[in-house]
């Protein structure tokens, strides 16, 4: 993995119908994604997994499903209203925006999220000199400015003034909050228990960029675990090793997956980690985050809403705040993971080489192809479609291949990340058996009908 640079994935994405750049005929769109046939099914597989592993492999947890937009007073409670920035300059030349924490990370100092906009400025002023414009490479830069990230609607407002806007989601998991109250007056549930969902979330982000790293539309899945005060310790420990190891179950090879402390923490957090991941030509950033995040986001809602949020324990009748433990991730900085982690080019006997995505045969988008192995001969066609409705009843995502020769079907299968590739030849019309051949040893082995 080491050697792959990000331009081979996003090139393997396109070329094979996982991600489209967004809106590509009118020239693209700044950080938006399509996804494509393979794409899509890889996503739903990762979203159907994340599921099963967070909702219904657990007791204490459910799932919600909240509307995409909400009142506008959730974003003022949140913070995001007047607290969701990045810093911002602008090149003086070719108005090419920047974001001047990631320049600054980018060669070396730290700029933390907490900082002000003059200590943000007096950390540029001392390194404009190392700082260019990607775009025309000029250093002469406006000052840094905080801007706020949000993105504005115009949902319910018929006046044309937008001067309350209605939000898009900044983050998915303010639904989660909204939703408390309701699980536990509809469910059985009791504290600790946690509440999953996968939502949209937009950003306006200043320079969107590293294919789906940091796009401006995107899907988070988040799970909030309510927890009685102060007794966050353990469940965020195990927050902690459930969500390290869904990686290695997905097949993310360990060694491409590091922790990363928050170093400086805002002031309500207890605690609060990354899961990085090594991405190809980025290195090492963030794929998920922990936060261990006390009574806050509840605390701050009841005081927007006016709501009574506190829980009362059934048994001890003590009522209190519940303290949440968070994880949230991006689907799109997953899939970019699964999708790098399993990218392979091996060398062949014969001095070729391939390329091969060696995904998780769950998250594989195509589980099965079934090829004739002459396109111009029909009672090989009939056998061969004879099989592949078989299959497709069987194993839902199977495609039928009779484009090119054999060779060239198993390179195309092998970038998909087909894990196996089904021909049906002139022994099949005699002994009712296939060629099998595996996707990540290509080796073929003789299989009867039956047995597939
Ligand atoms: P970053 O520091 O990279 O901007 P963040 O700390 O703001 O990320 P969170 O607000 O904690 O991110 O969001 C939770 C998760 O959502 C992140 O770990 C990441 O996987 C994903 N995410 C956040 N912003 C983006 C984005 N612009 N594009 C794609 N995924 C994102």
């Amino acid at each position: 993995m080491s050697d792959v640079k990000l331009e081979d994935i996003v090139s393997l994405c396109k070329r094979r119908g996982f991600v489209y750049q967004g809106s590509a005929i009118y020239g693209g769109e700044a950080g938006l994604y399509d996804f494509g046939p393979y794409g899509v099914e890889l996503l739903n597989n990762l979203k159907a997994a994340w599921w099963k592993a967070n909702v219904r492999d657990r007791d204490d947890f459910v799932g919600i499903d909240s509307a995409i937009f909400k009142h506008p007073t959730v974003w003022d409670a949140s913070g995001h209203a007047t607290g969701f920035s990045d810093p911002l300059a602008e090149c003086k030349v070719c108005h090419t925006r920047i974001r001047v924490d990631k320049e600054l990370e980018a060669i070396g100092v730290t700029a933390d999220e907490k900082m002000s906009d003059t200590e943000i400025n007096t950390l540029f002023d001392e390194n404009r000199s190392n700082i260019k414009c990607p775009k025309c490479g000029s250093k002469d830069f406006t000052e840094s400015k905080a801007f706020n990230l949000l993105v504005k609607s115009n949902l319910g407002d018929f006046t044309g003034d937008n001067d309350r806007p209605v939000y898009l989601p900044g983050e998915a998991c303010q639904g989660i909050y909204l939703n408390f109250k309701n699980v536990v007056d509809t469910t059985p549930m009791k504290i600790p228990f946690g509440i999953a969902q996968i939502g949209k979330a937009f950003r306006n982000e200043i320079s969107p960029r590293n294919f789906l790293f940091r796009t401006r539309e995107m899907e988070q899945a988040d799970t909030q675990f309510f927890v009685k005060p102060n007794e966050n310790k353990e469940a965020y420990e195990k927050a902690k090793n459930n969500r390290w190891q869904w990686y290695l179950d997905i097949g993310i090879n360990e060694n491409n997956l590091r922790w990363k402390q928050h170093e400086n923490l805002v002031f309500y957090a207890a605690d609060a980690w990354d899961i990085e991941y090594n991405f190809p030509s980025l290195g090492f950033d963030e794929l998920e985050g922990l936060h261990d995040r006390t009574d806050y986001d509840l605390t701050q809602h009841m005081k927007f809403s006016g709501v009574d949020l506190n829980y009362q324990d059934p048994i001890t009748h003590e009522k209190y705040v519940p303290w949440i433990i968070e994880t949230s991730v991006g689907l799109g900085r997953m899939f970019l993971a699964v999708v790098s982690d399993a990218y392979t080019i091996e060398k062949l006997e014969n001095g070729e080489s391939r390329t091969v995505l060696k995904l998780h045969p769950d998250l594989a988008p195509i589980k099965m192809a079934v090829s004739p192995l002459l396109k111009n001969k029909p009672e090989l066609i009939e056998k061969a479609q004879e099989v592949y409705k078989a299959m497709k009843k069987k194993y839902g995502t199977v495609m039928w291949d009779d484009n090119g020769n054999i060779g060239k079907r198993y390179r195309r299968q092998d970038e998909i990340g087909t894990p196996k590739c089904v021909v049906i030849d002139f022994q099949t019309l005699e002994d009712d058996t296939v060629t099998v051949r595996d996707r990540d040893t290509t080796e073929q082995i003789r299989v009867a009908i039956a047995d597939l």
